[in-house]
């Protein structure tokens, strides 16, 4: 199929002109001037931006079957993203206790075979830091999955020295590590604390897991990256606390990376105060942070401290899921619906509040992620011979966030009347049509799976 996206205005991470892209056989063919070539479909994107489709590096899609399902699995969380312009997520598979990582690869790669609307790659989230685990990590990047999430928060027995020891053998296999830092012991203390003082309100529950820990946790997690000399890649980092360790580590040279999500940036821990109730809606983890913490991480996405915006998507339910922790924040499930809004926000609050560029939020939701997970220049970039993967944006459009309106099977919205600017119009990926007029018209079980390369330092 050929098709030709006719006088667009290019937006890469580093360069913005006005151009024709034609698209074949699934890759852009050529990018030039008044492109004069008949094609099976034309798109009149004048006066529009057209972006490479975002890479989402940080989702939960493959949450849908457990104890405590998420509203979305890989067919309605891939609609959801394609419609808010992204054209790849890098699922975290799982590991249950006493389950291969091979088995759990396999097991995702079964949730998401013929469902996917759009392409996806996996990284590896390791329960188990066990020499059993560890060996099989070459298999894994054979795969094409070559990043392993260790959280200091959920993994068994997670301490310091195997802390440090599965940060040498990811390394030594060429693996990327990607850390959830935050304290686990200390929110444990924390929480009992809170709960035996009968403070298990949501709007008590950012207390058990303060900025402070977080940037602890980052900083121990840096400190053994440079005895190392391994590379690290912090997810969800929400605090100033936190970024000022990895910004001392990047001052020092070592190949230190991060990535917030759009709620840490627009959304803040007054919203535990709600006195409707509504509190446990914002129940993540790590937790919405006080207000101020928001103009340190944007000043970080400009310096370039921290690299990525992914979404972080882990979609529940308000009713019968996030509200019966009305009483006890420990039994909300932690998690956001966020896969939809992430270029609609990040442009609505950082590019025309002129916190970021456009290139630079081309580069936070496309380019950099695809350098870092192994992807780029398949992926993550308008140019010839690159995958055609591409959002057209009409940037004088104007609408409304709400639930009602979103297509995430989620139950609520968290930004549920916000007026916005700016939409995605077009999406293609790999040259066919996944929206068009801002509607789905992508095919269920159209996206395929992506190995990724190992990790080169950027
Ligand atoms: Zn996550």
């Amino acid at each position: 199929m050929t098709t030709l996206i006719k006088n667009g205005t290019i937006v890469t991470a580093t360069d913005m002109y006005n151009a024709d892209i034609l698209i074949r056989g699934g890759m852009i063919a050529e990018i030039g001037k008044d492109i004069a070539k008949i094609t099976e479909e034309m798109i009149d994107a004048t006066d529009r931006y057209v972006f490479p489709g975002a890479i989402d590096a940080h989702t939960h899609l493959g949450l849908a079957d457990q104890t405590i399902p998420t509203a979305d699995d890989f067919e309605s969380g891939t609609i959801a993203a394609a419609l808010g312009g992204t054209t790849t997520v890098i699922d975290y598979a799982h590991q249950a206790a006493d389950v291969s990582l091979q088995d759990t690869l396999a097991a995702w790669m079964r949730k998401a075979e013929g469902k996917a609307v759009i392409d996806y790659a996996l990284h590896l989230s390791m329960y188990d830091w066990t020499d059993a685990a560890l060996d099989e990590i070459g298999s894994l990047i054979n795969a094409g999955v070559t990043s392993f999430k260790c959280s200091l928060v959920n993994a068994r027995d997670a301490n310091d020295g195997m802390l440090y020891r599965t940060m040498r053998r990811i390394n030594e296999q060429g693996g990327l590590m990607c850390v959830h830092a935050e304290n686990g012991q200390v929110i444990g203390a924390l929480t009992r604390y809170l709960l035996n003082n009968r403070r298990g309100e949501p709007r008590f529950y950012p207390l058990s897991r303060p900025p402070e820990i977080e940037g602890e946790a980052t900083g121990r997690v840096i400190t053994f990256a440079e005895m190392l000399k391994a590379p690290v890649y912090f997810v969800c980092l929400s605090s100033a606390h936190a970024l000022e360790r990895v910004k001392s580590a990047r001052d020092r040279g070592s190949p230190v990376y991060a990535e917030t999500c759009p709620h840490y940036l627009v959304l803040s821990q007054e919203c535990y105060e709600d006195g409707n109730g509504q509190g446990a809606k914002y129940v993540c983890s790590p937790p919405l942070r006080p207000k101020w913490h928001q103009e340190v991480l944007w000043r970080g996405l400009t310096s370039n401290d921290l690299q990525v915006v992914a979404s972080d998507h882990a979609p529940y339910n308000f009713k019968n899921q996030k509200d019966i922790g009305q009483e006890d924040f420990t039994k909300i499930p932690e998690g956001l619906p966020t896969i939809e809004h992430r270029l609609p926000v990040l442009y609505n609050s950082g590019v025309l509040k002129n916190r970021i560029s456009l290139n630079r939020l081309v580069d936070l939701l496309a380019t950099a992620p695809a350098k870092i997970f192994g992807l780029f220049p398949k992926k993550g970039t308008i140019a010839v011979g690159s995958d055609a993967d591409l959002v057209v944006f009409d940037p004088t459009a104007e609408g409304v966030l709400s639930c009602e309106l979103q297509s995430s099977k989620a139950d609520y919205n968290l930004y549920e009347g916000q007026k916005i600017r700016g939409a995605v119009t077009s999406v293609f990926s790999r040259g066919v049509p996944v929206v068009k007029a801002g509607k789905l018209v992508g095919r269920t079980g159209a996206g395929e799976f992506l190995k990724r390369r190992t990790f080169v330092a950027q």
